[in-house]
């Protein structure tokens, strides 16, 4: 019989390395370069806590068999091989749908993971509740725990919904939802203080007993959490798709948060660690997408962003095309040229016409650079991604902040497949996008702009840029003609 005070040391260990894993792979997500890198470490370190976590579990199951003796030892070993069962079917089936998934799609896988995430955790929560196997201090992490947990579930799964296009992208509002949603979370809150305080004999109070603690699920614990779930139906859909991103980061890191609060409910520390890694990178990316679209997270959540059609538009001008070959001689003699890439160039999948586009500009002397804009595509760093596939150097990609002043500098812009996040629109009072940073590509002498045709970004506005004087467009699939441009290139 191995000792079983080793066998917590041993535990313990491994939960330590688990962590200095997470830590490391953060560190690496960081750089471009080795954030392949830093995603496989993560993973290992998520493997060895599951792993351990299930070879000496982590919710004390002697504690849980002396408050609940109808529990024999035979159920907890046919639970921890449900477990064995349950990881690989979700392993394998989130294995498949990532080999799989587009680029262009992975916004809303990551939103209904991350929903997964949530709803495991708001799952574990009513386990600890229901098991009652710690104080009335550590399940009150569990009720907080668990409806954030809900909140993020039900959030996520409608963003999921609206990204996919299974759901009305728009947000749905009706006058006096905030309240409603404000009386929501207050019956959901006392629901859960009632579960916590209860001795109705159904879900044991702390010190009692519990009676069938499998099916004599208590109605509080139940109304506890279909009003959490319904909080986050409703702090969702008023969401338009433009706020999106931040959304989605902000339900990540909420997820993370019911993650680490069930940690203290069970005892886990690989839980608390992760689940507050989670929750502070969630945090700070939320902030970071906020800033970036110059919104404030309460102006996210409530003001309905797209639900009103812009007013008061007067573009002037006409959008004048462009023919490849003249687009290619004025890119061959031009100094210097920005690249700006948006969602079109995931689509098109061009990335690596623009790799080509680039090493025959620069055997003519042409310096170029590319221009990230922080929301540009469907996720945050998607052009990142794209372009280090492609094998553009990193020294060549500059944030908005590091190339906004250069763009009056340069002598040709060409706009990728990007909409919104060119728009100057953006400067203009009473617009939708009113207030968002955009990267200033009008102020170049010239301005390319490669898009199939009249259609409009994510946001649903109309973009000024194309009919400005210094403005071409040049029409059709990105690839497509990023593709004849460097033949055309090639013969000047
Ligand atoms: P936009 O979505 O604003 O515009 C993309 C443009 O690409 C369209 O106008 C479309 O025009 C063109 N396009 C589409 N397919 C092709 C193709 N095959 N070849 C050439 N062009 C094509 O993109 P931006 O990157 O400028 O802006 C991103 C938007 O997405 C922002 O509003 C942002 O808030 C939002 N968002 C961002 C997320 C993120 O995390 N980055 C997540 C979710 C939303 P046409 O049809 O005429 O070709």
């Amino acid at each position: 019989m191995v000792d079983p005070v080793l066998l917590g040391y041993v535990k313990d260990g491994v939960y330590i390395l688990a962590t200095i894993l997470f830590i490391y792979a953060l560190h690496e997500m960081s750089n471009p370069a080795t954030a392949r890198k830093g995603i496989l470490w993560a993973g290992a370190g998520m493997l060895l806590a599951i792993l351990i976590s299930g070879i000496l579990p982590g919710i004390s199951w002697q504690a849980f068999l002396t408050v609940n003796p109808g529990i024999s030892t035979g159920q907890l070993e046919v639970n921890l091989s449900l477990m064995a069962v349950a990881v690989l079917l979700g392993g394998g089936l989130a294995y498949l749908w990532a080999i799989r998934v587009k680029m262009t799609d992975m916004p809303q896988m990551v939103a209904i993971y991350n929903g997964m995430g949530g709803g495991a955790a708001a799952g574990i929560a009513g386990l600890a509740l229901i098991a009652r196997t710690d104080t009335v201090g550590y399940l009150s992490l569990a009720v907080v725990g668990g409806l954030i947990g809900a909140v993020s579930f039900a959030g996520s799964l409608i963003a999921f919904l609206k990204l996919q296009g299974w759901m009305r992208q728009k947000p749905i509002t009706f006058p006096g939802q905030q309240f409603v949603n404000v009386i929501v979370l207050l019956a959901a809150i006392v629901f859960g203080a009632v579960t916590l305080l209860n001795d109705s004999g159904h879900v044991g109070a702390i010190g009692t007993t519990v009676a069938l603690p499998y099916f004599g699920i208590n109605t509080a614990l139940l109304l506890f959490f279909v009003l959490g779930l319904a909080y986050g139906f409703m702090m969702a859909v008023p969401i338009g798709g433009a706020d999106m991103p931040v959304v989605i980061s902000l339900f990540n890191a909420f997820t993370g948060i019911a993650v680490g609060l069930d940690g203290f409910a069970t005892s886990n520390y690989a839980m608390i660690v992760a689940g507050m890694l989670v929750g502070s990178a969630g945090s700070l990316l939320t902030l970071l997408m906020a800033k970036a679209m110059n919104r404030s997270i309460s102006n996210v959540l409530f003001s309905a962003f797209g639900s009103k059609e812009e007013t008061g538009t007067e573009i002037k001008g006409s959008m004048k095309p462009m023919e490849v070959a003249d687009a290619a001689a004025l890119l061959a003699y031009a100094g210097k040229v920005i690249v700006a890439p948006g969602y079109g160039m995931a689509v098109a999948q061009a990335q690596h016409k623009v790799k080509e586009m680039m090493d025959v500009l620069e055997k003519k002397d042409v310096q170029v650079k590319f221009a990230i804009h922080p929301v540009a595509g469907r996720m945050p760093g998607h052009m990142n991604v794209l372009l280090a596939e492609a094998g553009v150097p990193y020294d060549h990609l500059f944030d908005r902040d590091e190339i906004n002043q250069e763009f009056a500098s340069a002598d040709v812009v060409m706009v990728i497949g990007a909409n919104d996040v060119v728009n100057p629109a953006a400067r203009r009072q009473g617009s939708p996008l009113f207030g968002m940073p955009i990267l200033d590509v009008d102020a170049a002498k010239h301005v390319l702009v490669l898009k199939r045709g009249q259609g409009k970004g994510f946001a649903g506005i109309e973009n000024d840029l194309f009919y400005k004087d210094n403005t071409r467009m040049v029409y059709g699939d990105a690839q497509e003609t990023v593709a004849k441009l460097v033949q055309e290139l090639k013969k000047l």
